[in-house]
């Protein structure tokens, strides 16, 4: 299950925002979520290892900078 690396929020993959389809990374598939509570962005991979040991981790990923006037 995803977890919200900003405010710990967790919830089902269909509860965040997912701003474009997954891809795959290796044996992960990689979904781009947006959380629903604090509106951060981040990557979650998700997958079953060569050895099959079920695997997932988050990786917050920074805002994008706002543009300058
Ligand atoms: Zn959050």
């Amino acid at each position: 299950m995803p977890r919200c690396p900003s405010c710990g929020f967790e919830g089902e993959l269909g509860s965040f925002k997912q701003l474009r389809g997954n891809w795959k990374y290796n044996f992960y598939t990689v979904y781009r979520l947006q959380c629903p509570v604090c509106g951060s962005v981040f990557n979650y991979y998700v997958g079953i290892s060569p050895r099959g040991k079920p695997s997932s981790f988050t990786i917050a990923s920074k805002p994008r900078p706002q543009a300058r006037k």
